[in-house]
């Protein structure tokens, strides 16, 4: 079952790498109070901590591919188990593809419940060649820049913390050609099966951040929509 009428705090975001949803996640999870769920960050701090998961993982973060359906449920499954995420959530980066949407549905109906939007964010492709070539993260706190729409106040430190800021491996011009490659082929199929089940919201990721994350709130039930 949905979420009770006029709210909506099961949500995933959507879209191509780069459209911003890490960001809108984090906004939303401000905004909505639900855990900001990330399995890209996820498998990141695993490959940073060398957990075995990690070590498994690597390789295929580095060249833009996806990991196994099986080892991002496992990680799905046991974070929307936890006490925090009961009550809702905003996914970011899952489902990625159908198997994944399926364990998903799965899942949630084993509580009685569903997934209240689909949130698709579009941005054009130039744009997010413009984005993701020009990110800089810093690995210490996690905050995120570029080099052209948000630098720092001192070229490669962050502000936050004074961390050395970096590129992610996976922000290559290659591997970026590589993740788009696969988003169109594995995950932007699942928008229609959002769309016929009518729970998708699109939402123009051009703007300022905050724009962004007005539009998806003025769109949500509850919120405005
Ligand atoms: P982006 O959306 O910008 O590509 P993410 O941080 O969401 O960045 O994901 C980074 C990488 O982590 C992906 O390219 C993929 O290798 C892996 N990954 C993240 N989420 C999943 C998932 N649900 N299924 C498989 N691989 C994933
Ligand atoms: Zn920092």
């Amino acid at each position: 079952m949905p979420s009770p009428a006029g709210t909506a705090r099961r949500l995933a975001l959507f879209g191509a790498p780069g459209v911003g949803k890490g960001v809108q996640a984090a906004a939303l999870r401000e905004r909505l109070g639900v855990p900001h769920v990330s399995t890209g960050d996820m498998l990141r701090a695993a490959v940073k901590d060398g957990s075995p998961l990690g070590r498994k993982v690597r390789a295929i973060l580095e060249r833009g591919g996806l990991v196994p359906d099986e080892v991002v449920g496992d990680l799905i499954r046991e974070r929307l188990g936890r006490p925090d995420a009961g009550d809702g959530f905003v996914l970011d980066g899952f489902p990625r593809t159908v198997p994944q949407a399926d364990l998903l549905d799965r899942v949630l109906a084993g509580r009685g419940r569903a997934l209240d939007r689909a949130i698709n964010i579009v941005v054009p492709e130039p744009e997010i060649l413009d984005r993701l070539t020009g990110r800089r993260v810093c690995p210490e706190c996690g905050a995120t820049y570029h080099v052209r729409h948000n630098p720092p106040r001192v070229e490669g430190r962050c502000d936050a913390c004074g961390g050395a800021l970096r590129q992610r491996e996976d922000d290559t011009e290659p591997v970026i050609a590589e993740r788009l490659r696969v988003y169109q082929e594995q995950t932007s199929p699942l928008i229609e099966r959002y769309q016929r089940r009518g729970v998708l919201l699109t939402v123009d990721g051009r703007g300022r951040p905050e724009e962004v994350t007005a539009r998806i709130v003025a769109a949500l039930p509850g919120q405005g929509g």
